[in-house]
């Protein structure tokens, strides 16, 4: 059953590469959120042709979900004998602007040298297109279903996902009441299985002081003085303290198992046109990212920060320093002893022949929804491309790749909701 399967796959290889190509060559770009509609109908037309039930699911009542830039997400049903257990298998449809330093069309899908070109490819439509063509595989093969399987292609990951996994997952489409497990098939590299990722604290800190003529600035309370003492802080006290402390959770690159803070802006004064004003800066604003580990939790995460602020503060008695909140994600660990793991592991060794390795991401994707809303402790990333080519310019996915996690997934699919022969 097992090499019927896999030779299914082996024949779908010009399949999977075109599916992944007509893919890539609807600019699904976000920011902004355009042409959802043409892809999740392209979408929608291929589960219906491989057998699925399909619904479209517009984010009805998300302020993002707009006339001009309308969020919709597919989800596609294969019944099986029984509604459980059931696998869902989720990939984001979205992609971030091409950006510069590109050699080739972002949007053409360019096949050259064994690779699949263009926005996207990696991130991830190449997994998206693989997930698709693994299920169907089993259905060529001949595989009947004990269980079910579930496909979704969901919008605005890249911003958070909130009128997608996330939306879905609150809506009550996807939770523990009706999904056993879920796979995401973001770039991973096809030889290792992600299994969560760190948390996500963004801020904002605002100077305040006192506007007054430059040429007299005693007379005033500069706000960007007050906030170079924050980040002298944050840089001797607050930076040194983190990089000190460590995850159990594999995370790669290995310098992010450590908490990072990143300063991703700082605007302060009153630009004129020309020339700055001749006043003193009476505002400046910076926004802060702090990713942070399984091993600390969120209030102490942010008490460290107001702490600091506080004494800080205490410096700058005419000024003042305020914190807010931005946007904040619990980290999230999937345990690799669970049956999903287990079984996709064993499946990937079966292709590549060698056990895959774990991982966690530095950053956060989908995962957290389908865990943090909907309940659903057994969730991984497994798929095609390697992680260093999501965002770049000239992204690729290789057709090797590409073909080895469709087989990994397929051989998952028949494990986890196969018939057993
Ligand atoms: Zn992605």
């Amino acid at each position: 059953m097992k090499n019927r399967i896999l030779e299914r796959v082996d024949e779908m290889t010009e399949e999977i590469i075109d599916f992944t190509l007509d893919l890539i060559r609807i600019p699904t770009v976000n920011p902004p959120g355009e042409n959802y509609r043409d892809c999740a109908e392209l979408v929608r037309d291929r589960l219906r042709r491989f057998g699925f039930d399909v619904e479209l699911s517009w984010s009805e009542g998300r302020p993002e979900h707009t006339s001009k830039h309308p969020r919709v997400n597919v989800v596609g049903r294969l019944q099986g004998l029984r509604d459980r257990p059931c696998l869902h298998l989720n990939g984001h449809v979205d992609v971030v602007p091409p950006g510069l330093g590109w050699s080739l069309d972002p949007f053409k899908g360019i096949v050259r040298d064994g690779r699949i070109y263009g926005r996207g490819s990696a991130d991830m439509k190449a997994g998206l297109a693989s997930a698709i063509c693994a299920v169907e595989s089993l259905r060529r093969a001949g595989v009947h279903l004990d269980g079910t399987v579930e496909i979704s292609a969901t919008v605005d990951e890249e911003s958070g996902g909130f009128a997608g996994a996330a939306w879905l997952c609150e809506a009550g489409r996807i939770h523990s009441g009706n999904t056993d497990y879920v796979i995401i098939p973001e770039p991973l590299n096809v030889d290792r299985i992600c299994i969560g990722h760190r948390g996500v604290y963004w801020f904002e800190i605002e100077s305040l002081g006192r506007i007054a003529h430059g040429s007299m600035p005693f007379l005033g309370v500069n706000a960007i003085e007050g906030m170079s003492r924050v980040l002298e802080a944050i840089r001797d006290d607050l930076v040194p303290r983190l990089a000190s402390r460590r995850t159990e959770m594999p995370v790669v690159p290995r310098d992010a198992r450590r908490p990072t803070l990143n300063i991703n802006s700082v605007v302060g004064g009153q630009p004129g046109q020309e020339f700055p004003t001749p006043c003193v800066a009476d505002s400046c604003q910076a926004t802060f990212d702090r990713r942070f580990l399984l091993e600390e939790d969120f209030t102490s995460v942010r008490a460290e920060v107001s702490e600091l602020l506080n004494r800080v503060g205490r410096d700058f008695a005419d000024g003042q320093l305020i914190l807010r909140d931005l946007m904040v994600v619990d980290p999230v660990s999937t345990s690799t002893d669970c049956r999903l793991v287990r079984g996709l592991g064993n499946s990937v060794d079966e292709v590549l022949g060698r056990r895959p390795d774990f991982v966690a991401s530095p950053g956060t994707y989908d995962h957290k929804h389908f865990f943090r809303v909907g309940g659903i402790e057994q969730c991984v990333a497994y798929g095609p491309g390697v992680l260093e080519q999501a965002h770049q310019p000239d992204e690729w996915c290789s057709i090797e790749d590409l073909v080895n996690a469709t087989k990994a997934l397929a051989l998952s699919v028949q494990d986890l909701v196969g018939r057993k022969p």
